[in-house]
């Protein structure tokens, strides 16, 4: 409940500012979790071969994928209502602002 910006409440019906509940940082930070795979690429072979610990440490990792991709799709919210913000409502408030 940090930033917030402008879209098109359905429910309202106006223009609101919307929320999200999770930091922009922490969202921000979260999308360099899913960038860890392509950086560890170049290692895959000693990855793979290693049935001990890298094997597991895999499966951990890929435990975490869902619930960070919960926390970086977070969807906006309005401010007044509580609502969801679809992407048509924040479109409609790019094509206002335009
Ligand atoms: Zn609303």
């Amino acid at each position: 409940m940090t930033e917030s910006s402008r879209a098109f409440c359905a429910r309202c019906d106006h223009e609101v500012d919307v929320e999200h509940r999770h930091s922009r940082r922490l969202r921000r930070l979260l999308k360099g979790y899913l960038l860890i795979p392509l950086l560890s690429l170049p290692a895959f072979p000693v990855l793979a071969s290693d049935y001990v610990f890298c094997i597991p440490a895999m499966m951990l990792y890929m435990l975490g994928i869902g619930p960070v991709l919960v926390i970086v799709r977070d969807p906006p919210l309005c401010c007044e209502c509580g609502a969801l913000i679809s992407g048509e409502g924040r479109a409609a408030v790019h094509a206002i602002s335009q």
